[in-house]
C-alpha cells in the first residue's frame, strides 16, 4: 500500500537539494534558493501524471479538503453529503468550514451510493462528496448526473485513491476539485502533505492564497502581496516536497507492484464461492492498495476475524466495520458533538441527530467486509503463504458453520 516501503536514496537525494541551500519555505528568498523549488516541481508533476490543469500543495490532506470546500464557497450552513464510510479527516474538513456534514449509506462499491445521495438532497445541499476509500472509486457517472440535475458541487476526496482511474481519468481529477493525502501511509508519501487538484482557475487561484494566509502572490516581494480574502496557514515546506517529489516518479512502480500483488492474493479468496469482492464501477480502475472483499453474514466475518488472530496473520486485514476511525459505528465524539470550541448550532444539532439516523444499509455491508492492505514488499513465497492461510481459515470457519446448521 504505501510510498514508505520503498524509500532510499532518491528521497534522500532530493532532500538534500533542499539542505544544501537551507530554504525550507516554498515561497521567497529567490536568490538563496539558488533555483530550488521542489513544491513548485511537485505541483507541476502532479498536473502532468494526473492529466488536470492547477495543483496546490498543502500542508496535509485535511488541509487540502478545507483549502477545496473554500475555495469552492462551501461554508455556514452549507450541507455536504458525504458517505458513512470514510476516514475522520472527510467531516473535520466539512465542520472546519462551517458546513454540515451530511452523513449517508454506502453501497457494495465501499463509497456513496446515489440513490442515498438523492435522497439526502435539500434546499441547504450544495456539494456532494464521495470518498474513494481503499484505492477504489464511487459511481462517478451517477454522481455528476445527480450534480449537473440540481446544480450541486461534486469535491472528490480521493486521499484514499491515488493512482486510481475512472473512465481514463485520474481519480481526484474528475469534480469541480479534488484532494489527495500525502501522509505517511498513503500510496505516495511527503510524510505529511496534500494537494488540491482542480481544472478550473479561479478554485486554483483561491486555493493558493487561503492556503498562505491569503496572499497574492502577484509580485515577487512577498512583504508586498495583498491579501484579497482572508486565509490561513497550509503551506507544505520544501523539505516534505522535496520527498514527494522523489516519490511521484516511483508512483508507476508502486502501482505495478500493488496490481500484481492484489490479484496474486485475489486468486485464492477467489476459490472460495461464498466470498464476494467490492464492487467496482463500470470503467473503473482500482489502484489496488487494497483488496476488499465480503463474507456472508456479519457473525461469519467476525468469527474469521477472530480466526486470523488466533493464527497470528491478522495483521494488514482491516475490519472497518469495528475501527475507531473509519466507521460511523464508532465516532461517539462526532455524534456526541465533542468539540473544544463552540459550534454553530445548526452544526450541533446536526451531529446530534446522526445518533438516531438509520445506517442499517451501511451496517450490512461493512459489518461483512475486511480489507487487506497490499504491501510492495511481499515476495511470490509470501503471498502464496499469505493466501494459503487466509484461505485455510475462512474455509475452516465455513464448514464448522456448515456443520451446525
Ligand atoms: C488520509 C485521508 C485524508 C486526509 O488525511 P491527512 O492525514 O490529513 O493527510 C482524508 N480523507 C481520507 C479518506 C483519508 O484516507
Amino acid at each position: 500500500m504505501p510510498g514508505f516501503e520503498l524509500f532510499g536514496e532518491e528521497e534522500r537525494k532530493e532532500v538534500n537539494d533542499v539542505m544544501e541551500t537551507g530554504i525550507l519555505m516554498r515561497y521567497g528568498f529567490d536568490g538563496p534558493r539558488k533555483g530550488i523549488w521542489k513544491a513548485q516541481e511537485l505541483e507541476k508533476a502532479i498536473t502532468e501524471v494526473f492529466g488536470c490543469k492547477h495543483a496546490q500543495l498543502t500542508s496535509s490532506g485535511t488541509s487540502a479538503l478545507t483549502t477545496a470546500m473554500a475555495a469552492l464557497g462551501i461554508g455556514a450552513g452549507d450541507e455536504i453529503i458525504m458517505p458513512a464510510f470514510t476516514f475522520v479527516a472527510s467531516f473535520e474538513a466539512v465542520l472546519s468550514v462551517g458546513a454540515i456534514p451530511v452523513l449517508v449509506d454506502i453501497d457494495e462499491t465501499l463509497t456513496l451510493s446515489p440513490d442515498a445521495v438523492r435522497a439526502a438532497i435539500t434546499s441547504k445541499t450544495k456539494c456532494v462528496m464521495p470518498v474513494h476509500m481503499c484505492g477504489s472509486m464511487a459511481d462517478l457517472d451517477a454522481l455528476k448526473q445527480i450534480c449537473a440535475d440540481h446544480k450541486l458541487i461534486l469535491l472528490e476526496d480521493a486521499c484514499q485513491s491515488i493512482g486510481g482511474k475512472y473512465k481514463g481519468k485520474s481519480l481526484g481529477t474528475i469534480g469541480d476539485a479534488g484532494t489527495f493525502s500525502f501522509d505517511f501511509v498513503k500510496t505516495i508519501t511527503c510524510a505529511e502533505g496534500g494537494v488540491v487538484m482542480t481544472n478550473n482557475e479561479d478554485i486554483y487561484t483561491k486555493s493558493d492564497g487561503y492556503t498562505d494566509h491569503g496572499h497574492d502572490h502577484a509580485g515577487a516581494d512577498r512583504g508586498a502581496d495583498l491579501h484579497p480574502f482572508i486565509g490561513y496557514n497550509y503551506r507544505i515546506s520544501e523539505l516534505h516536497a522535496a520527498v514527494g517529489l522523489a516519490q511521484i516518479r516511483k508512483l508507476d512502480t508502486f502501482l505495478a507492484i500493488q496490481k500484481k500483488n492484489n490479484l496474486a492474493l485475489r486468486t485464492y479468496l477467489e476459490q472460495i464461492p461464498e466470498i464476494s469482492f467490492r464492487i467496482i464501477p463500470e470503467g473503473g480502475e482500482d489502484s489496488c492498495s487494497f483488496l476488499s472483499w465480503f463474507l456472508p453474514t456479519e457473525e461469519l466475518t467476525k468469527t474469521v476475524i477472530a480466526e486470523m488472530k488466533v493464527q497470528g496473520i491478522l495483521a494488514g486485514n482491516f475490519y472497518w466495520y469495528v475501527n475507531n476511525w473509519h466507521y460511523i459505528s464508532k465516532w461517539d465524539h462526532l455524534k456526541n458533538a465533542v468539540t473544544l470550541n463552540a459550534v454553530s448550532e445548526t452544526q450541533k444539532a446536526a451531529l446530534l441527530k446522526l445518533t438516531n439516523t438509520n445506517f442499517s444499509a451501511s451496517d450490512a455491508i461493512m459489518s461483512r467486509c475486511i480489507s487487506t492492505a497490499i504491501s510492495l514488499l511481499w515476495t511470490d513465497e509470501q503471498i502464496k503463504e499469505k493466501g494459503e492461510k487466509m484461505a485455510a481459515v475462512i474455509r475452516k470457519v465455513l464448514d464448522k458453520q456448515m456443520q451446525q446448521v
